[in-house]
Parts: structure tokens; C-alpha cells; sequence
């Protein structure tokens, strides 16, 4: 008869699995070389500070589109190659082209030393979700290869700390609030979101910040080698 009254591991992705800080950078220069290169008008025109803030006006402009973050890069893409002359379907084609080579890059993420082994050991016991604000794709990577679902903001259209990545986890597996731990990085999105919905949680802080106030988690780790400790402390905490 198993012990355990955990049945879920949720997981936040980027900055909790991986550095998402040098895919992210190496990006945005693929982007902007593949503009230089195919759409040399709009590198001209716009240099990558001026096409971030140009991204961030249009998001703000855009407010439907909050939680679409991988649409918001396209239309933007697209709004500046139209303001550079290029016609609707240079632009589109254009835009779409530039943000497939940012997402290829943006995936080739490092992930945590411990990531594989610690995934590999805890899969064993638990069901592993992933439930990210960002477009990485868990499934293409190898750790993936752990996971029995994924959910991301913007299939739910709702970021954490809103509660329907939470929630979709929750139908996803049939686990109740109770039976589920969220690992993140983030102490608003992940440590806040997922208490405001009765999960255990786990504050990855892998910079060993301060905590910020507010409730902490139930457990904080700096590496993710110290995960499964911090999950066998939670589930001594699950039995009382
Ligand atoms: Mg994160």
C-alpha cells in the first residue's frame, strides 16, 4: 500500500527547469538576423531595442491578446514590417518566418544539472505536469520525455497567478488541491498562484534571492538536486 498522499508534480519551465535568460538572448538574434537577412528594410528601420519596445506598445495596445504571447511577437513583427512598405502577405510570411526561427532557438535551453535525474526519479512516483506563462514546448525537449502533460498560458489564455493552469492541471489528472505540488521559480506566479488554489508548493530560488513576503512556500530549494527531500518533507506534512 503506498504512503504517499502526493499524486502531482507540477512544474513551472523556464528558470525553474532551465536558464531561460541565454536561449531567450540567442533568440532574439536569430530573429533579428533572419530579418537582416530577408526583411533587410525593417532591420534598417528598427534596431532589436526599438522592435522590443515596439513589441511592448503593441502588447499594451492589445489587451486581449495578454496571455498570447507567441501571437503578440507575430503581429508585432508583422506591424512593423508593414509600417517598412513591405506588402500584407511579405509581412505576414515575414513575420511568421522570423518568430519560427526566435522559437526553434528558444528552445535550446540547458536544463539544470539535476533536472534529468531528479525528473527521472520522481516520475517513478508521481505524475509530472508542466505549466508554463512561456511558449516552450516541454515535449521538445529530452526531459519531456518525463512529463505526462503539459499546459501553457496561452492554450488556457490565462498566466498563473490566475488559477486555470492550476485548474487544468487538476482535470488533467484527477488530483485534488491537496495532492498536488507546484515547483517554480516565480513567488508571485507560481508560489502565490498555486496557494491561492490549495496546492503544496516549492519555491525554486535558484539565485538564492531573498523571499519577497507574503506566505512563503512550503519548502524552498535552491538546486533541483534538493527536490526530492523537499517533496518527502511535504508529504510528512500531507499525512498529519
Ligand atoms: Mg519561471
Amino acid at each position: 500500500m503506498s504512503l504517499r498522499r502526493i499524486k502531482l508534480i507540477t512544474f513551472d519551465l523556464d528558470n525553474t527547469l532551465w536558464d531561460v535568460e541565454p536561449a531567450l538572448i540567442r533568440a532574439e538574434q536569430a530573429q533579428y538576423l533572419w530579418l537582416q537577412e530577408h526583411r533587410s528594410r525593417v532591420a534598417r528601420r528598427f534596431n532589436p531595442l526599438q522592435m522590443r519596445e515596439f513589441r511592448m506598445q503593441h502588447y499594451q495596445q492589445h489587451p486581449h491578446l495578454a496571455h498570447q504571447i507567441s501571437e503578440i511577437r507575430v503581429q508585432a513583427l508583422k506591424a512593423m514590417l508593414l509600417e517598412c512598405d513591405y506588402d500584407e502577405e511579405m509581412a505576414a510570411a515575414g513575420a511568421s518566418a522570423a518568430f519560427q526561427t526566435f522559437l526553434s532557438i528558444r528552445h535550446q535551453v540547458q536544463p539544470y544539472e539535476q533536472a534529468l535525474p531528479v525528473l527521472q526519479q520522481l516520475a517513478n512516483d508521481y505524475v509530472l505536469g508542466a505549466l508554463t506563462n512561456g511558449n516552450a514546448d516541454i515535449f521538445k525537449l529530452e526531459i519531456g520525455d518525463y512529463f505526462d502533460f503539459s499546459f501553457s498560458a496561452e492554450q488556457v489564455d490565462a498566466s498563473k497567478p490566475l488559477p486555470d493552469l492550476f485548474h487544468a492541471a487538476m482535470r488533467e489528472s484527477g488530483a485534488a488541491s491537496h495532492e498536488i505540488i507546484h515547483v517554480g521559480d516565480n513567488p508571485r506566479h507560481d508560489v502565490l498562484g498555486a496557494q491561492q488554489v490549495g496546492l503544496f508548493t516549492v519555491w525554486m530560488n535558484s539565485g538564492d534571492w531573498r523571499w519577497p513576503g507574503g506566505d512563503p512556500a512550503d519548502e524552498q530549494i535552491t538546486s533541483l538536486a534538493d527536490l526530492p527531500d523537499a517533496v518527502r518533507n511535504i508529504e510528512a506534512k500531507a499525512a498529519k
